[in-house]
């Protein structure tokens, strides 16, 4: 940017020198030239401030693109809102709607090298891992088809590293306790949680939602579980999202064991205690009772399912 200010105010300077060398005859030309300086200082300093404004805008947007969590900054409707002048003040409400409705984060829970739990029930090579990343995809689809914007925390391919999540989260002012993190190239859930947080920070999630698998010894034990923590800042919209849920799986599961946890300061999951945005985990079955873990490895179940979380999510946001 600077190289082209410095060519425009040379070829200015050029054209001066060449009308004064060429036009010193007449006393009322002689001011022509003093003019023409002014002129060419005042033009200089307007395309000074152009190209300043142009070039210190795009300069910004594509630093940030060079990193990772805010590769696809846009202005919000509200923002392109406030930027319209006044003769465009008819256009906001066309454009607010073409907005994503709500802005969703979903977690697979575990990842990598952590499978999760596992049972005899389900498919060979299939762990909880397999499972919580085909559904966050399936939701994301569902979620995307109704409007929202959906970010996964990964999508099993590529895993943030500690050092760049922790990078992140201090340039971007999110909090996080270094000693959380682990030495095992497990993308572990707390590191997931500061992730997501980080991300936050771009797309100012509406909510967060974690996907796992359950399991218990007594293999008679089966349905869902919504947990949140009840201690946080967010813990009352967690609260009703969590309970719109809960009533969607009721309603499109009858008969199945559906509940909700409120769990406190001290013995909430990572996922539910230190996001910066409601949040909740969803248990969608345990893998160790074999209707569960039959339904889990069907993916008409799967279709279905997606749709009752997008149903209680929407509700819950409402
Ligand atoms: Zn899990």
């Amino acid at each position: 940017m600077n190289g082209n200010n410095s060519r425009y105010s040379n070829r200015g300077s050029g054209n001066f020198q060449r009308s004064s060398q060429t036009r010193p005859r007449r006393k009322k030309r002689r001011l022509r030239p003093w003019v023409k300086i002014a002129l060419l200082v005042i033009a200089a300093l307007i395309l000074i401030l152009i190209f300043k404004k142009i070039f210190g805008k795009s300069g910004k947007e594509s630093s940030k693109e060079s990193t990772k969590p805010v590769s696809t900054v846009t202005p919000t409707p509200m923002q392109q809102a406030s930027n319209n002048t006044p003769t465009e003040a008819a256009t906001p409400t066309s454009a607010v709607p073409s907005g994503p409705k709500y802005t969703i984060c979903v977690d697979a829970g575990h990842g990598f090298a952590d499978g999760g739990t596992s049972s005899e029930y389900l498919g060979t090579g299939v762990n909880e891992r397999e499972i919580t990343l085909d559904m966050a995809k399936l939701l994301k689809a569902e979620l995307e088809a109704r409007g929202h914007q959906v970010v996964l925390t990964h999508d099993g391919e590529n895993q943030p590293k500690e050092s760049e999540i922790m990078q992140k989260a201090t340039e971007l002012g999110v909090s996080y306790n270094a000693s959380y993190f682990t030495e095992n190239k497990v993308f572990h859930a707390y590191e997931r949680t500061i992730w997501a947080n980080v991300l936050n920070k771009q797309y100012n999630f509406d909510v967060m939602i974690s996907l796992h698998v359950n399991a218990l010894d007594d293999a008679s034990v089966s349905g869902y579980q919504v947990y949140f923590c009840s201690t946080n800042d967010y813990s009352a919209k967690s609260e009703v999202i969590s309970k719109k849920l809960v009533e969607a799986m009721k309603t499109d599961f009858p008969g199945k064991n559906v509940s909700t946890y409120a769990r406190n300061n001290s013995n909430a999951f990572y996922v539910t205690k230190y996001p910066t945005m409601p949040s909740l985990l969803l248990e969608m079955g345990f893998c160790t009772n074999k209707d569960d873990a039959a339904d889990m490895m069907n993916d008409e179940w799967r279709a279905k399912y997606v749709k009752t979380i997008a149903d209680g999510l929407e509700q819950g946001l409402a």
